[in-house]
């Protein structure tokens, strides 16, 4: 206790906010999750990098929760959240971006200024880093397509990795293979272009949004990688039958069969138990094997 106590006194004067048994369903998409150790939520990149160094780089970082399925018990390892990691500049001709920028919010900011490039990305709900980390895309769009360089920190320094250093491929970047880097900052190319277009193709993938996605539900999105071109998971699904299909409180969404939804309390083990399922009757039907897109944590 009082080695805790310790701990909460150093993190708040490097600069953290702090909650103890702090419950993840209050900070993840899903509204699914257990207290954890300690939720710690830095107010800068130098916060952030020396409260990284305090713990030895044993922690977890969330973003904005959007692709993480958290146990439901309590979980024995201290967060530290992006939230307040948001600022953007320019540098040289890069629009250059804290990780934990919504992507929203990013996106809007590029209208105000003309840029191009990041329509396809309005309504990923995430933040800078964690589409980062996956590499996220959507309607042919990839993260990667715009990525100069990241600013990392690496455990000892903070360093600059160039775009061909980071290793993107369809939901992947070098991120998911090494643990121990943390995105600290983004730094994006920008194209000119016309404000009208942009605003017009924004629209547009919010309206799609709107009609193919249960976004009324709490959820992480496609839950499944595509395995291979022209498999889609989604439809995969729905013609075996399993649209609507329900553990507990979580359900294959009747509107996307690629997404669970929690449309009633649903636990931990009530979306891990449809995960199990859907990949033993994909293998059956069509011999592929499914692997999740989102994070089990
Ligand atoms: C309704 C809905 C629609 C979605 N649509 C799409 C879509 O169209 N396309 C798509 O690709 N995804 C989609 N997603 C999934 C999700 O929004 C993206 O994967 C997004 O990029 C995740 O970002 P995040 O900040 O929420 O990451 P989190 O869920 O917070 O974290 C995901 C992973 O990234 C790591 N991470 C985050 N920040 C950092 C950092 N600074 N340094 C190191 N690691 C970090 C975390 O540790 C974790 O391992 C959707 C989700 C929802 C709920």
């Amino acid at each position: 206790m009082k080695y805790l106590k310790k701990i909460i006194n150093i993190l708040l004067e490097l600069g953290n906010d702090v909650y103890t048994n702090e419950k993840l369903k209050c900070h993840v998409s899903f509204r699914i999750g257990g207290p954890v150790r300690l939720f710690v939520v830095p107010y800068s990149l130098e916060s952030f990098v020396k409260t990284i160094k305090l713990f030895e780089g044993n922690v977890r970082i969330l973003g904005n929760g959007t692709n993480v399925l958290p146990k439901d018990d309590f979980m024995d390892y201290n967060i530290l959240s992006t939230e307040k990691l948001t600022e953007i500049v320019f540098e040289k001709d890069l629009l250059v971006c804290e990780s934990g920028l919504n992507l929203k919010r990013l996106c809007l900011y590029a209208l105000q200024h003309g840029f191009s490039g990041f329509e396809k990305a309005y309504g990923i709900p995430g933040s800078v880093g964690g589409a980062v980390y996956m590499n996220a895309g959507a309607f042919g769009w990839e993260t990667a397509n715009l990525v100069e360089f990241v600013d990392v920190y690496d455990g000892n320094k903070i360093r600059r990795l160039s775009k061909s250093e980071l290793d993107f491929s369809y939901r992947n970047s070098i991120f998911k293979k090494n643990k121990g880097l943390f995105i600290l900052r983004v730094g994006f190319k920008i194209f000119e272009g016309d404000k009208q277009k942009i605003f017009l193709e924004m629209n547009d993938i919010i309206k799609k949004r709107v009609e193919k996605q249960p976004l009324e539900f709490p959820s992480a999105g496609s839950v499944f990688k595509r395995p291979k071109e022209n498999f889609y998971v989604g439809s995969a699904i729905e013609k075996i039958g399993l649209k609507g299909f329900n553990i507990g409180g979580a359900m294959i969404s009747e509107k996307h069969a690629g997404f669970i939804i929690n449309y009633n309390n649903a636990t931990s083990k009530d979306v891990k138990d449809i995960i199990n399922h859907v990949k033993n009757k994909i293998y059956e039907a069509y011999k592929v094997n499914l692997e999740t897109e989102i994070e089990i944590w």
